[in-house]
């Protein structure tokens, strides 16, 4: 049996959410499978004054902490006091620091206990940080050289909220003692998930080919990158092969990529490509360099293929440029 605690800092619960639309099985029959046992979950959980006796204990020694999952931003403020986040008659910082060291496996679900997330965007009003990254920079809460019982660093899985399917297979994962460093990337993550752009997948991906744009928001056809903000052709994530709800994606539905996954995120400058004066997007997708993104745009303008580029069209030069 392994222990399974899971603690929520500056939070949402977004990732909670996404946990509990796991399907097939669903997180209670995933914990039994597994033989995981959840000491407690901030909404799964009736009792919320045991919490703190659960968490004295493993402290103590008395009981053992397998799987420590935090969900949210580590709050350090006001003055790196923690105050703002108290939890359990303590600063969630000081639990977090407590129990750490004496987890086995430690999980940072979501772009917030990953990178710091919302809470830590400019100006960071609540001096929030990652548990083991603050936005790129490797450090956070924990500290650079930290490791977990078992010499794994923190295991981030990150996105706005993470896929259930991210969450419970990295869990299985480890419960079955499968889980080593080298399946980590450079911010951590399960390469598994984080090792193709979300535009692998993605069905709009012949219209970025031939640099076929779409203009309006939930529109069909086109490609969400040329104007629209498509984060979609630098951000890694399955989110168009490891499907929402087992059906659908943000490009599938027409709304770019947010790039939520990203150490970066949130930019605030959503549905909008940000372009220099040549008319370049500033962001080019993953790996190709300005020469080449030249080369390409005058290529896929001419070789468009009319099927693709028909829907497209309400009067010349609408949709294509
Ligand atoms: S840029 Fe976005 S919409 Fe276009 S193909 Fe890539 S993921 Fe799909």
């Amino acid at each position: 049996m392994r222990n399974l605690l899971w603690l929520q800092g500056g939070a949402c619960s977004g990732n909670t959410l996404s946990l509990l639309n796991a399907s097939d099985p669903d997180v209670f029959e995933f914990f039994s499978q597994h033989n995981i046992k959840l000491l407690w979950h901030p909404s799964l959980s009736l009792d919320s004054i045991g919490v703190k006796r659960i968490m004295e204990d493993i402290i103590n020694g008395k009981i053992r902490l397998n799987i420590f999952v935090f969900e949210g931003s580590v709050i350090l403020g006001p003055n790196n006091s923690g105050t703002f986040n108290m939890f359990a008659g303590k600063p969630m910082k000081d639990w977090v620091k407590y129990l750490a060291p004496l987890s086995e496996y430690i999980i940072a679900v979501g772009d917030c206990a990953s990178f710091g997330g919302i809470p830590a965007a400019d100006p960071n009003p609540t001096q929030s940080t990652g548990l083991q990254f603050f936005k790129k920079e490797i450090g956070g809460f924990l500290g650079k050289n930290f490791r977990t019982k078992s010499g794994l660093p923190i295991i981030n899985i990150s996105g706005c909220p993470a896929h259930p399917d991210w969450i419970l297979t990295t869990i299985s994962l480890i419960s079955e003692g499968k889980m080593t460093e080298d399946m980590l990337d450079e911010f951590n993550r399960p390469k598994i998930f984080y090792s193709t752009t979300t535009q692998f997948g993605c069905p709009r991906q012949p219209y970025f080919t031939y640099k076929i744009s779409s203009k309006e928001l939930g529109h069909k056809e086109g490609c969400l990158y040329f104007d629209l903000g498509c984060r979609g052709a630098y951000t890694k994530s399955p989110c168009n092969s490891i499907l929402w709800n087992n059906q659908s994606s943000k490009t599938r539905v027409g709304t770019p990529c947010m790039g939520c996954t990203e150490f970066d995120f949130p930019t605030f400058n959503f549905f909008h490509t940000e372009k220099n004066r040549s008319g370049i997007p500033k962001r080019l997708p993953l790996g190709m360099s300005r020469g080449t993104y030249v080369t390409f745009s005058a290529v896929a303008k001419g070789s468009a293929p009319q099927f693709l580029v028909r829907p497209l069209i309400k009067k010349k030069g609408d949709w294509i440029e």
